[in-house]
């Protein structure tokens, strides 16, 4: 409120200001032609009196609204951002919603494949995440999922991206990441996993992820790319969960 007061005594003092000058000149102009005779003082008295008679009704007719219009597009526009971000993101985890972590690949592959560079990608996926909900009830679970995601947002560089891909999904994008970097990440999330007790209400509980991760390969399509995160993911838990497992494509 204080701002937009000071805004406008800003705006109501620059068409005083420009009111007055635009008056004085015009009677220098035509005192100087021999049209008017006025002395110096007079003329600035007057020009002072003009400006400051008619820079409140200017001001209300055309400034104000210049502003109301300003501000409501402003409003529109943030509003319309909030509504963007909303769309892409999981209420629960605050993380991005498939829509929004699939959107981060694309644009990750696109470009990985212009520029030549290396992206690896990596699906989580909470072990025996089942029996959490069937033992603690579901809202212990949310809580977990809580909780995982934001221990993989610690972990996570200014680049990477995280989502909740699916149910106690999650799926990482490392750009410009080669797989045995996204390797050495995946093994600290998953060790800090285990490490974590999860707050579940009453009671603190452990428990582990598997992931699977792999490298985007040239030309390839989004399905090709996640299904063979995903088969990785299963070989870790094949092999016995709480594990990485990191395959290229050959
Ligand atoms: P695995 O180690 O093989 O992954 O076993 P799992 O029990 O984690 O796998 P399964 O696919 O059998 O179970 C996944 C469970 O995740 C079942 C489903 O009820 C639960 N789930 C999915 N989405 C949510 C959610 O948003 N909140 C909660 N609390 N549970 C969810
Ligand atoms: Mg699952
Ligand atoms: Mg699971």
């Amino acid at each position: 409120m204080n701002e937009s007061l000071a805004s406008a005594a800003k705006a109501m003092l620059a068409i005083v200001a420009i009111t007055f000058g635009v008056d004085f000149l015009s009677m220098l102009i035509l005192t100087g032609l021999g049209l008017l005779e006025m002395s110096l003082v007079a003329g600035i008295v007057s020009s002072a009196v003009l400006s400051l008679i008619i820079a409140p009704p200017i001001y209300w007719l055309v400034a104000v609204p210049i502003r109301r219009e300003y501000e409501k597009r402003l409003q529109a526009e943030r509003r319309a951002a909030e509504l963007g971000e909303q769309a892409i993101t999981d209420p629960l985890t605050r993380t991005r919603n498939r829509r929004g972590i699939t959107i981060a690949v694309l644009e990750a592959m696109a470009h990985a494949e212009r520029y030549g560079h290396p992206l690896s990608v990596a699906m989580i996926d909470i072990d025996h995440f089942k029996e959490v909900n069937d033992s603690y009830g579901h809202k212990a679970g949310d809580r977990v999922l809580e909780g995982v995601a934001s221990i993989l947002v610690e972990h996570l560089r200014m680049p990477d991206k995280v989502g909740r891909y699916g149910g106690e999904e999650f799926l990482l994008v490392f750009p410009e990441t080669g797989l045995d970097q996204t390797h050495k990440i995946a093994e600290r999330i998953r060790a800090a996993v285990s490490r974590s007790e999860f707050d579940i209400g009453e009671q603190k509980i452990k428990l582990t992820i598997s992931i699977g991760a792999t490298l985007f390969e040239k030309a390839e399509d989004l399905e090709q790319l996640l299904s063979r995160a995903d088969q990785a993911l299963y070989e870790a838990k094949q092999s016995g969960r709480n594990l990485v497992v990191a395959r290229k494509a050959r």
